[in-house]
């Protein structure tokens, strides 16, 4: 029999699905595999696997994590994940790394980044995949996290490098995000871009220990100003967004910053608005699977990717209107 054996391929749907249920890692990784291939009968083995999760209606607090490199994003997530397995919660991370999928190269993929967490039987770790297509991050990203959320996981991670569209994207899929700082040297806010700003729920600046620890608590002090100018999403309670000090090297502050996404994350329950957001972010989800379908189906038929390429290269050349051209296209697959 072959794995394309269609009763085959049910059994072994089956089988892996019951396996990360029962919340064995090892068969978790393997359905991360399964939804990161690019194979198309790979791809249909893991459509009927998320569906046969998606009903055991599992919810994990999704955190979407952020901070440039250097920031202290490995070394906060591996003293924050201890910290919460210590409480006897399970802690999927998850890494978003856009520089892995243009260039090859990872920031984030480093081998020996959180050793400790990585041994801990109630934390899972997956770097991201290094050969990721770039529209395919999105995809990878909000199905690792249902496979993580069946397998019973309490808290998913999801870190992300602040660059480019990833933090977008990566607050699109979470219930809390979360920006990571350092210090600022003088009294200026560290260019953070205003947008991303704008999507923190909470604001944690690390390294605030030993030298740098006055820095960082003045550096608190000025997110906290700039954060109640910034916005306020009305739905929120009155203090929200917040900035706090963290040490992540001498694990100090991880109770208080955890107590926090936990009394947002409570607030944002009780009130209707979790259920809101996840309900939205499912429905975008939906939406991006059918252009994304669209686009997959236009590029399959050579004739059209011909006319693609041409049509393109005219747009570029300004020789053809994108919509006259986009128009164009599309009447060739009608
Ligand atoms: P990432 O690139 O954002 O993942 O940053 P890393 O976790 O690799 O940390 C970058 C550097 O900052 C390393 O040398 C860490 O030891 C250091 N670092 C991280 N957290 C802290 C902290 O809380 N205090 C201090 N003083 N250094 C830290």
């Amino acid at each position: 029999m072959t794995a394309s054996d269609p009763t085959e391929t049910q059994k072994k749907t089956h089988a892996l699905a019951e396996a990360i249920l029962a919340g064995d890692r090892r068969a978790l990784a393997r359905a991360i595999t399964l939804v990161e291939s690019g194979r198309a009968d790979h791809r249909a083995e893991a459509e009927a696997l998320l569906d046969r999760l998606a009903g055991a209606g599992r919810q994990a607090l999704r955190i979407g994590l952020s901070g440039t490199p250097g920031v202290g994003k490995s070394t906060f997530i591996e003293a924050f994940g201890l910290h919460l397995t210590g409480q006897g919660l399970r802690v999927a991370v998850l890494a978003v790394d856009p520089s892995s999928a243009r260039s090859g190269g990872s920031i984030l993929g480093d081998k020996t980044r959180m050793e400790r967490l990585s041994r801990d039987p109630k934390a899972f770790i997956r770097p991201s995949p290094s050969q990721a297509q770039l529209g395919g991050v999105a995809r990878r990203t909000r199905e690792a996290v249902a496979l993580c959320e069946a397998a019973g996981f309490d808290v998913v991670l999801i870190e992300t490098v602040g660059v480019g569209q990833s933090e977008t994207m990566v607050a699109g899929m979470s219930d809390l995000f979360v920006l990571l700082l350092a210090p600022a040297g003088g009294d200026e806010l560290q260019g953070v871009k205003r947008g991303i700003m704008e999507m923190a729920d909470l604001i944690l600046v690390n390294k605030a220990d030993g030298e740098l620890k006055s820095a960082a608590l003045r550096t608190v002090a000025d997110y906290a100003g700039a954060l109640r100018l910034l916005r306020k999403r009305a739905q929120d309670p009155e203090d929200f967004p917040k900035a706090l000090p963290v040490s992540a090297l001498a694990e100090e502050g991880l109770a208080p910053a955890w107590d926090q996404m936990q009394a947002l994350a409570d607030w944002r329950r009780d009130q209707g608005h979790w259920a809101r957001t996840r309900a939205t972010q499912a429905r975008d989800w939906f939406e991006q699977e059918v252009r994304a379908g669209l686009l997959a189906r236009l590029a399959r038929d050579p004739a059209i990717r011909a006319r693609l390429e041409t049509l393109g290269r005219a747009v570029a050349e300004g020789r053809a209107a994108p919509a006259r051209a986009a128009a164009e296209v599309l009447a060739a697959f009608d």
